[in-house]
């Protein structure tokens, strides 16, 4: 049977214990909050790596993503070669005020050309202005954080190998292109030495009947 007045007391202790507590209230906007790096704040975009593929705005479930593009002829890279087309974007943006930040546009991205920034502030007192164009969307690139360390046990992964190796070919070329270099310079080196000494020595000069 309980206690008269245990409830009370009990009561009483969690408030106690509550008041000497800290409190976790943030005192947000003079206090920003302290958010995970991977937060879902806004999305970034980095041009150079999109092709146009479209692959955003086909698979966003809310067709929030508008991105207008042109063909452009692309001259052939060798003579004889042939030309090319390639998309030029004209147009890339995100309406913010449809998203609901499901992240799918870009885990599609098949070039990473989308990335989470965790930036927040960007309410607007006009909902059309929610609507982010590519230099905005840009601008947030620069937001976003690095991705973290990878494991040491890791493989390497297989851009940065590509990117070694073909460092590692430069490296070695430059490093031939020296060696060649020098063993030619060396060889001319040689070659005036040799000269010189015939003009200068005369021991094996032929000499004319007339000279004495
Ligand atoms: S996060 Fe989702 S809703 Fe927002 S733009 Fe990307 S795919 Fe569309
Ligand atoms: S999926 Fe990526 S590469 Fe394709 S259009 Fe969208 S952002 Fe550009």
């Amino acid at each position: 049977m309980a206690v008269p007045g245990s409830g009370l007391a009990k009561g009483l202790a969690v408030t106690l214990r509550t008041m000497t507590r800290r409190s976790v209230t943030a005192h947000y906007p003079d206090v920003r909050p302290e958010l995970p790096a991977r937060s879902r704040g806004v999305i970034g975009l980095f041009e150079e790596n999109c092709t146009v593929c479209m692959l955003c705005a086909r698979e966003c479930p809310d067709w929030c993503i508008y991105i207008d593009s042109h063909k452009e002829t692309v001259p052939p890279a060798a003579p004889g070669g042939r030309e090319r087309s390639r998309n030029v974007l004209d147009r890339f943006a995100i309406d913010f005020s449809l998203c609901m930040y499901c992240g799918i546009c870009i885990e599609v991205c098949p070039f990473d050309a989308l990335f989470w920034s965790p930036e927040f502030e960007y309410a607007e007192t006009d909902i059309r202005d929610l609507v982010h164009e590519r230099d905005r969307l840009r601008e947030w690139m620069w937001t976003v954080p690095a991705p973290p360390p990878l494991d040491p046990a890791a493989e390497e992964p297989k851009e940065i190998a590509a990117a070694r190796k073909a460092a590692e070919k430069q490296l070695a070329a430059g490093a031939r292109s020296r060696e060649a270099g020098q063993q030619e310079a060396g060889q001319q080196e040689a070659g005036r030495h040799g000269t010189g000494q015939h003009e200068a020595g005369q021991p094996g000069t032929p000499q004319r009947d007339g000279d004495a």
